[in-house]
């Protein structure tokens, strides 16, 4: 009998693919950049010698950002900004700018989301996900253009995304419907701002599971009992893979992708089962009673 042996491990942290001082003089801003995913992305930019300026709300983050980057002795600024709002993603673009000169790269990493049965969910949950993760994405990347038409320069732009883009995501259907948004605008983009030098790409992680995962989200990944088990590779992501994956698109190596969603996750994404397997309600996967619209 064959035994499942998943996909191999990466290669350890610290490890790069592209080649030292890549992103020498580039400055790279990345929404988000204090936690998680948007904090592995920017750490390896930040290996191969960018600039980084990290942008988000909360001062904790920025401070816990700075404090990665520079355990890397890597430049970095961080900017106080709300990417809903148009004024404050300027303020962090001039912030940028004043440290290290234009961004050459955009990481549009920054998203909200929880899960929730739709029938649950207030109109202004609905907004404030769509507000973060699709116009945010949107304002971010337009102030970004917006320079660089004015300079005559070129750049590259990286959407953070997810695979329910594809797919609808049944229980996050906020989220799923943004990321859906965001993965189409990725292909609009991409096709008006090529003729300008602007390369616009996605990039879809997996489960990556880490520590700055917010409650709500942790919760739902303690219901998957197993997680390495539950995905094709037999094992979930390491930060570093994201990284690779999104410095390679900004890179020259990578400059004729464009309009492009690169899916990092192992194949989980297209799984389907041989059987059907009987059908668990959003609910009752979440361990929720019955529907009473006055809860
Ligand atoms: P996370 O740790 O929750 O990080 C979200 C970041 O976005 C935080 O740093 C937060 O900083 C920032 N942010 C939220 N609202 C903002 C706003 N209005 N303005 C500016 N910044 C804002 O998330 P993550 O797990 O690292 O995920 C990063 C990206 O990967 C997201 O786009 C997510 O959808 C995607 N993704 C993640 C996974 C996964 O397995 N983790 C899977 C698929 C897709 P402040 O609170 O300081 O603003």
């Amino acid at each position: 009998m064959t035994e499942p042996i998943g996909l191999p491990a990466p290669p350890a942290a610290g490890e790069t693919a592209l080649r030292p001082g890549t992103f020498d003089g580039t400055c790279v801003l990345v929404t988000g950049g204090g936690t998680g995913l948007g904090k592995a992305i920017a750490s390896e930019f930040a290996r191969l010698g960018a600039a980084i300026v990290i942008a988000s709300r909360k001062d904790e983050h920025l401070d816990a950002g700075r404090a990665a980057m520079e355990a890397l002795q890597a430049s970095v600024a961080t900017a106080v900004c709300d990417i809903r709002d148009a004024d404050s993603v300027a303020g962090a673009f001039d912030a940028a700018e004043q440290a290290f000169g234009l961004p050459g790269v955009l990481v549009n990493n920054a998203a909200a989301n929880f899960p929730v049965p739709a029938e649950d969910m207030s109109p202004n949950a609905w907004r404030t996900v769509i507000d973060i993760t699709l116009n945010g994405t949107y304002l971010c990347a337009r102030e970004f253009a917006r320079r660089h038409l004015t300079a005559g320069t070129p750049g590259s732009i990286i959407n953070v995304g997810a695979s329910y883009a594809w797919t609808g995501g049944p229980g996050f259907a906020h989220s799923a419907a943004a990321k859906a948004g965001v993965k189409n605008l990725t292909e609009s983009l991409a096709v008006e701002w090529g003729p300008y030098g602007i390369q616009v790409n996605g990039l879809v992680p997996g489960l990556f599971p880490h520590e700055d995962m917010t409650d709500d989200i942790k919760g739902n990944l303690d219901r998957t009992s197993d997680k390495d088990s539950a995905q094709p590779a037999m094992r979930v992501g390491q930060r570093q893979e994201l990284g690779w994956a999104a410095t390679f698109l900004a890179s020259p190596y990578g400059r004729f992708i464009s309009g492009h969603t690169l899916v990092v996750d192992g194949a989980n994404w297209q799984r389907r089962s041989l059987t059907n397997p009987p059908v668990v309600t959003v609910r009752d996967q979440m361990g929720k009673g019955p529907f009473t619209p006055d809860a």
